[in-house]
């Protein structure tokens, strides 16, 4: 099928793993229980990326619910984002970058999710009306940089959309607008069939004020040709791409699928931007690697690849600020804070004792710091 005859396609969307036909029904019945605690949804253009006859598929490991979900692990809000809340929907955490929740849904829903909190029925975290977000944001000339986060904002209307850059755009020390979505890898089409989003996107994102599209593509496989044509798009229509995403067990946790994404992401003029350690996030025990065993991946993974595929940190975000992981020997792990909550702690080196078994910062025991 040529992609000029697939670009127009639309997407059908599967809301119950028992309209999964590809499952046994007895694998849909164990399923059904855990999709009731973390909601399921994907789409058939995302399904057909799986090969249904290995249980390892990682396209398979990133959408499809797992039974050991539901070990007794981890926070729902793990790097504490309550803590950052401004107002409903409204994340201020470092002084320059505010945090827009303006959508509850994504396109489809990551196995592994952070925010995965969002799609519970009782959270009210995010907001579709961003008044008191462009209020607060107006009130603080500090904040020049605006992410659109949810949920994915792509799923928004692109009416609503369009008005969202609009206003954002009337702040005039808002200079950068990034939108965070992983719907360049789970439905293109949001963004090659639509004119007048490309048209807001040529509009909004100018010479001095761009729009950042902060894509999600976690494996190789998702870069599929309508994919590529997708960010092309976008490209086209001036918004400027980088790919952040996590590490995860069973789906990029081997240094030659990391080096085979981020150098494929490079060529498409979609850099990687960070590679984040998974946060001790409920319901995640099954997708996560120990600090020790995650950094060895991505070391081996920057063996290839032009400057560009090895571009990505190596981070904790943490709720005191993004850690980055920077090297690790016999003894010792070593970080330093990229970004900090509390800006005197930019920079700040710190050393650590080496624990194989750690996940996350708050399992480490610094025994030196060192203010650069
Ligand atoms: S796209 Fe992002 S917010 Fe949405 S389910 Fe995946 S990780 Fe969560």
């Amino acid at each position: 099928m040529s992609l000029e005859t697939t670009v127009k396609r639309r997407v059908k969307y599967v809301r119950s793993i028992a309209d999964l036909d590809q499952l046994s029904e007895d694998e849909k019945s164990k399923l059904e229980r855990v999709s009731t605690e973390y909601v399921f949804r994907a789409n058939d253009y995302y399904l057909d990326l799986i090969d249904w006859s290995d249980p390892d598929d990682p396209i398979r490991q990133l959408i499809i619910p797992r039974e050991d979900e539901l070990s007794d692990w981890g926070e729902l809000d793990a790097s504490n984002e309550q803590a950052v809340t401004v107002a409903r929907g409204v994340q201020h955490k470092y002084t320059d970058t505010v945090l827009l929740l303006c959508n509850e849904v994504c396109g489809a829903y990551c196995r592994y999710c952070f925010r995965k909190r969002l799609f519970m029925d009782e959270n009210d975290e995010v907001t579709n009306d961003i008044s008191a977000g462009l209020e607060y944001i107006a009130a603080h000339e500090e904040v020049t940089n605006v992410l659109l986060t949810g949920g994915d904002p792509l799923l928004m209307s692109t009416r609503r959309l369009t008005e969202v850059f609009e206003q954002l755009r009337e702040i005039p020390h808002v200079r950068i607008i990034r939108i965070g979505s992983k719907m360049p890898a789970f439905d293109p089409f949001r963004i090659l069939n639509d004119e007048e989003l490309q048209a807001a996107f040529r509009k909004y994102s100018t010479d001095r004020q761009r729009i950042y599209l902060m894509a999600h593509f976690d494996h190789p496989t998702e870069l599929t040709d309508e994919a590529v044509a997708g960010l092309d798009c976008a490209i086209k229509n001036g918004l400027i791409c980088a790919n952040q995403c996590p590490l995860i067990r069973g789906i990029n946790d081997d240094p030659d699928v990391l080096s085979s994404l981020n150098n494929k992401l490079s060529f498409i003029g979609c850099p990687p931007y960070y590679l984040f350690q998974g946060r001790p996030t409920a319901g995640n025990e099954a997708y996560e690697l120990p600090i020790v065993e995650g950094w060895h991946i991505f070391q081996k993974s920057l063996q290839g690849g032009s400057g560009l595929a090895r571009r990505a940190k190596f981070c904790m975000s943490h709720e005191t600020g993004k850690i980055e992981i920077l090297a690790i020997d016999d003894q010792h792990i070593y970080l330093r804070y990229h970004q900090a909550k509390d800006s005197k702690n930019i920079g700040l080196f710190m050393i650590c004792r080496r624990d194989d078994q750690a996940h996350w910062f708050d399992q480490l025991e610094v025994v030196q710091e060192i203010v650069v």
